[in-house]
């Protein structure tokens, strides 16, 4: 991964280091300020270029995201493709991430990667697949900066940038439970 990634992440203090629980029941060795994670334009191009490298081959036409937090970097990720893909997004309509009704000819019959700033319990993305397939699209896959769920959804790869560093285990096969460490610090998502 490239390296001027984490050193942001641990310049802005992004990054916290230990053990962690989240609410999906995985656990992992980090956790991240959701928040501020895009925060700064040049760390979140070099996040969406690492992103779009990735899915280079996958011929994606459009970049999907179900929230605007994975919005803005869908942007990044189309502009790094080759060529550049077109980005769609939901917005949320009676509390459903919703497509807008005239961008139902950039997913119908489309090559469509999913894009998300965060994965925790996977239920977001397994939803919004559902909806971009109805549409009509191929999901090729999915990316995001990070992966707390499962390594597929709905049969699709999912592909977290910074799982390489730091990936997330079911509690039962938690190496750090396994190597004895201090109790998980519960993350309330
Ligand atoms: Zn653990």
């Amino acid at each position: 991964m490239d390296r001027t990634i984490l050193d942001y992440l641990r310049r802005d203090g992004l990054l916290r280091e230990g053990h962690f629980a989240y609410r999906s029941g995985h656990h992992s060795g980090a956790l991240l300020d959701r928040d501020r994670l895009l925060a700064d334009p040049q760390a979140a191009s070099h996040m969406g270029y690492a992103l779009a490298k990735e899915f280079f081959t996958d011929l994606v036409e459009t970049v999907a995201a179900p929230s605007i937090w994975g919005a803005g970097l869908a942007q990044w990720v189309a502009y790094f493709l080759d060529p550049k893909a077109k980005i769609v997004y939901a917005t949320p309509h009676n509390g459903e991430p919703t497509i807008a009704q005239n961008l139902d000819e950039l997913i119908r019959g489309k090559r469509v990667l999913l894009i998300d700033n965060l994965i925790i319990s996977g239920e977001t993305l397994r939803r919004f697949d559902r909806t971009i397939e109805d549409l009509g699209a191929t999901v090729v896959g999915m990316g995001t900066l990070w992966n707390c769920a499962d390594q597929e959804i709905n049969g699709h790869r999912v592909f977290g940038l910074l799982n390489t560093l730091y990936d997330a285990y079911p509690a039962d096969a938690c190496p750090l439970c396994n190597a004895g460490a201090p109790p998980p610090i519960t993350v309330p998502y």
